[in-house]
């Protein structure tokens, strides 16, 4: 399915949750979110099963199951097996905090889910807890190793950085690159909702290779077969792969084959933009299967051509599954 400008539109990403078990600062305010959505407003896994379903008839190959905390979400290894056996899905990954993944990863993998991406912005345990605000880093490193073990490939593991707060670890991250399997990335922080972005905490993608490049050694190019938005480098003699996300240096957009549904319902077709497509109240109504068809693709045509055309979703990054 192509969008207005030529892009095929093939990865749905599902956030199926928006409560989360960590308060990281850069996504939500100390309290959490105070207006969680009650039950009834989050979408069914029969809802978002109807909607793959014909999502994977438009094109629709690559699901990403996100939050929230998407392992705080009950039945999430039957749902992952019911998602599995949808005929035309190729690939299915999981983005989470990793506290929870020692106790599911094992169930993950035998249900079907292929890949995860675990976010751990800091090496250093009370660092993290400070990032976090509430977690344990232990957790986190014991829940990467199983999904490891549990036979998850490749392990992402995801970190954003902020100047001044965990940039002086960047060394130290791409250092652990060298002794690990997993794809280290860093991503930019980037404005969302009402968090704590600020000019002065923003450190581009470009910066990060400098330091890398002039503490740690020369970073070779890889080429991935999936890379989507990463561009990817190793240091020599390396286990592990370092990657880039640079939406807010880089024109990531034009390579953009991706379409967002929220916990509640609505289909988003990018990021950066509010504009979104009420499919659950569509769904409801009773509304026959060619009309929610008809609704998913008039979504991909609301893709805007970049993130310049926006600056800043209101809705916060928990509640958008990232
Ligand atoms: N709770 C899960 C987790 O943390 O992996 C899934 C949801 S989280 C919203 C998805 C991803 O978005 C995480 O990798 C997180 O680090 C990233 N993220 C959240 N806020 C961000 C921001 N302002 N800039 C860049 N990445 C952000
Ligand atoms: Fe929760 Fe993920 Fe947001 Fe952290 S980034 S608060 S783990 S949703």
């Amino acid at each position: 399915m192509k969008d207005n400008f030529n892009r095929n539109i093939d990865y749905l990403r599902i956030s199926i949750i928006d409560r989360c078990n960590l308060r990281c600062i850069y996504c939500m305010p100390e309290e959490g979110i105070t207006n969680l959505l009650p039950h009834h407003e989050i979408l069914s896994y029969e809802e978002i099963l109807k909607i793959v379903e014909i999502g994977v008839d438009l094109g629709i190959t690559k699901i990403r199951i996100t939050g929230g905390e998407p392992l705080l979400r009950k039945g999430i290894v039957s749902f992952i097996e019911r998602l599995a056996r949808i005929e035309g899905i190729r690939d299915i990954g999981m983005t989470t905090n990793g506290v929870l993944l020692k106790k599911f990863a094992k169930d993950l993998y035998n249900a079907g889910l292929k890949r995860v991406n675990v976010s751990l912005d800091s090496l250093d345990e009370n660092k993290f807890r400070a990032i976090t605000r509430v977690g344990l880093i232990d957790d986190v490193f014991e829940g990467i190793d199983e999904a490891k073990n549990a036979g998850l490939q490749p392990v992402k593991v995801n970190v954003v950085v902020m100047k001044g707060i965990n940039d002086d670890e960047i060394e130290k991250f791409a250092l652990w690159s060298k002794k690990v399997e997993y794809q280290i990335r860093f991503i930019e922080f980037m404005p969302v909702g009402q968090n704590a972005w600020k000019k002065e905490l923003f450190i581009s993608k470009d910066e990060i290779k400098e330091r890398i490049e002039n503490k740690i050694g020369k970073l070779i190019p890889v080429q991935m077969k999936k890379s989507g938005p990463a561009e990817y480098f190793m240091l020599e003699g390396a286990k592990g792969f370092l990657g880039f996300i640079s939406p807010m240096t880089t024109h990531i957009c034009i390579r953009c084959n991706r379409l967002r549904l929220t916990a509640d319902g609505k289909l988003r077709p990018c990021l950066f933009s509010d504009k979104e497509v009420d499919i659950k109240k569509i769904l409801r109504s009773g509304t026959s299967t060619e009309e929610i068809r008809e609704i998913i693709i008039k979504t991909i045509h609301l893709k805007p051509q970049g993130m310049s055309e926006h600056t800043k979703p209101l809705r916060p990054m928990s509640t958008i599954g990232g």
